[in-house]
């Protein structure tokens, strides 16, 4: 086991937390891999689970571990590796689910024959696999094939889709993708990852008013260090499509993101003087969802929703 990576800001945190969490977890989006080289070695749903200690103690903590989507897995032998590492992770923790890559020349059948084990539950594009130059700024079905919309109807699979674009929710190619394809495909479920990637909170002011119908859209609030953008979207589509999530091992950097300008920014060691008081993304993400629960007014049963109930629905029980 490596050493703890938390401080005393994170450890007096961490009480705080305790008082406010409710008995069981379920991480709508974390990340396992079989690549040695990534956030100190960081890989798998044990590793998660030490991190995690200090906030989790006893409870019960379930995860949907999304296989990290590095640039390597273009290569077949690497992808192959991830997916059989992912499969022998929810061999060893059968209470977790899974999600496996997804390309944007895939077929239905290059995706069902990555379908390797009953607990793979959901299918994962990442901007990096598309073929324009500025993978930041790709159209969604540049990253995300419609494939990938079929298997999800069929089978119930939900799909996470990291935006990307400056704009993120308020640029209308992505809004009017994910209007126009969560109608044409409405058994399928997407996933909106990190609150529709509202890092800058202006982007989902005004947006998501647009998906408030749209039932089979969801949202998960991983990375998610502030409370204007996760308020805004629970104001407007209300607990039961909106996810806790933590995005490990992202979640073991010190610092946070924060909306600024018409943009974000990673803050991290590098912004401040020594000492300054910084704690974990882990702490962070936590500390928000207490100060959305405060703001939002929820009661008991609806951080049980945002914590565990929402996901098992989702990930488990179709
Ligand atoms: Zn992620």
């Amino acid at each position: 086991m490596r050493e703890s990576i938390y401080n005393n800001h994170d450890i007096e945190a961490a009480k705080i937390i305790d008082d406010f969490l409710p008995d069981k977890l379920f991480d709508a989006h974390m990340h396992i891999t079989h690549l040695d080289s990534l956030y100190d070695g960081r890989k798998s749903f044990d590793d998660y689970y030490d991190d995690i200690k200090l906030f989790a103690k006893n409870r019960e903590v379930r995860c949907n571990g999304i296989v990290y989507p590095d640039d390597s897995l273009k290569i077949p032998a690497e992808l192959a590796k991830s997916h059989s590492f992912l499969v022998e992770e929810l061999n060893k923790h059968p209470q977790n689910v899974g999600e496996i890559i997804v390309f944007p020349s895939d077929t239905v059948c290059d995706i069902e024959a990555r379908l390797l084990h009953p607990n793979i539950k959901g299918l994962k594009c990442y901007c990096f696999y598309a073929e324009c130059e500025d993978k930041y700024e790709a159209t969604i079905d540049e990253y995300l094939p419609e494939s990938a919309w079929e298997v999800s109807g069929k089978r119930k699979m939900p799909i996470t889709l990291h935006l990307v674009k400056k704009e993120c929710l308020a640029h209308p190619d992505n809004l009017n993708y994910i209007i126009k394809m969560a109608k044409k495909y409405p058994d399928a479920v997407l996933i909106l990852a990190h609150a529709a990637r509202a890092f800058a909170t202006w982007t989902v002011f005004g947006t998501v008013d647009k998906l408030v119908d749209l039932e089979n859209v969801w949202f998960d609030f991983s990375a998610i260090c502030e409370t204007p953008a996760i308020l805004y979207i629970i104001k407007k589509v209300g607990v039961s499509r909106c996810m806790w999530g933590t995005d490990y091992p992202v979640a073991t950097i010190l610092g946070k993101p924060i909306s600024l300008g018409n943009t974000f920014a990673w803050l991290n060691e590098g912004n401040f003087p020594n000492g300054f008081p910084l704690r974990h993304i882990f702490t962070e993400e936590f500390m928000a969802m207490r100060e959305l629960s405060i703001l939002a007014d929820f009661d008991k049963s609806q951080i049980e929703d945002i914590f565990y109930n929402n996901a098992v629905k989702l990930f488990v029980c179709k």
